[in-house]
């Protein structure tokens, strides 16, 4: 076991234990746990649940040297967290890489989801050899015409197969998850993934609520229908398959679809411990409640502890965006899950 990786777990934990009291106090007791830098604002696909891919703009972005001064200064300020990379197609932009060299040298752990088109043999032994601990890569369908019909672009499902390849045939690999959105395309095959990624040797699979967004947000709209085919989902992770989403959040998912509110927990927004950076240095805790200032041009500890800060958390506090939550940006992955990741982080395996 690692020293450092020991000091990392526990100033994480601390830091998660903080943030439930300041939720439930109203003070600033915590530092973020969970840092994401949108470096990147472009993406080569056009998947119909999706409207990131219309808001690319170009310029106005950190360099590659701004982005990992500030993941330094951020290192020194709050040790414990973690960094998850991307808005629309990480690997599609230069700084990715850089960056998540520097959180291995830092001693940051780092997420990263990628549709795995831009994914190639050399990319990923860059990939593994920057030190990334997980990379969700998007799979919705084993069925080529369906994956590459949500996401629209051909011959996206067989670049994305050959991605999770080159990744999983690194010796020295991050933990490699697919993860598929779930919409009216795909529900009679979910099952099915997860047992194709326990086939594959990935380490597991994540579903995704769909959001109600992009140009075909009401032809794949699957509704009440879902419940069914998410009931044969947690029938088969309770028979083993390697689904990441705990049943709490699978749950939720039901209700959501089915128009109801959450039932329980499972539906919690991290945004309260989560420290978005835009890729112009603003700086955010949830994207619909906006910037609280610039991590370029302000102090960030102070931007953190400042009055308009204060005001985005009472908001957080309120709302009650249930669509929003059962995203797994917010997601706490099952009690099983946590420990293997748990275990593995410490070994030093990740
Ligand atoms: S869902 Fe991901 S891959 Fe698809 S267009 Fe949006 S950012 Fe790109
Ligand atoms: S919209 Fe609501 S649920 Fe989503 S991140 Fe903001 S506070 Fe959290």
């Amino acid at each position: 076991m690692k020293p450092s990786r020991l000091a990392f777990s526990f100033s994480y934990s601390l830091q998660q234990a903080f943030s439930g009291l300041s939720e439930l106090t109203g003070l600033t007791l915590h530092k973020p746990s969970r840092v994401i830098f949108e470096n990147s604002s472009v993406c080569n696909l056009r998947c119909g649940y999706c409207d990131f891919w219309r808001d690319q703009v170009p310029g106005g972005a950190l360099s590659t040297g701004e982005w990992i001064s500030l993941l330094e200064r951020i290192r020194a300020w709050a040790p414990g967290f973690v960094l998850g990379l991307g808005y629309a197609e990480p690997f599609a932009e230069a700084s990715t890489l850089p960056i998540l060299r520097a959180a291995k040298r830092l001693g940051v752990p780092a997420v990263c989801s990628t549709n795995g088109t831009l994914v190639d043999h050399a990319k990923a032994v860059e990939i593994c050899a920057a030190g990334l601990n997980n990379i969700y890569v998007s799979l919705d369908s084993l069925r080529p015409e369906v994956h590459d019909g949500l996401r629209g672009v051909p011959g996206t499902q067989a670049k994305a197969l050959l991605a999770i390849r080159h990744l999983l045939s690194n010796r020295s690999r991050p933990a490699v998850y697919a993860t598929a959105v779930i919409t009216a395309a795909n529900l009679e095959e979910l099952p099915a993934l997860a047992a194709w990624a326990a086939d594959a040797g990935l380490d597991g699979i994540s579903f995704q609520a769909m959001m109600r967004r992009g140009s075909a947000k009401d032809a794949l709209w699957p509704g009440a229908k879902a419940c069914a085919a998410i009931d044969r989902l947690m029938a088969a992770k309770r028979a083993g398959a390697p689904v990441r989403n705990s049943m709490a959040q699978l749950k939720n998912f039901k209700c959501y679809y089915s128009g109801l509110p959450p039932a329980g927990a499972g539906a919690a927004c991290a945004a309260f411990r989560m420290l978005k950076i835009k890729r112009n240095g603003e700086v955010r805790f949830c994207v619909p409640m906006g910037g609280i200032g610039n991590a370029m041009r302000a102090d960030l500890p102070r931007l953190w502890r400042s009055e308009a800060a204060d005001a985005v958390r009472r908001g957080i506090r309120r709302c009650s965006n249930s669509g929003c939550r059962l995203l797994n940006c917010h997601a706490t992955s099952s009690l099983g899950t946590r420990a293997k990741d748990a275990v593995n982080f410490l070994r030093g395996r990740r």
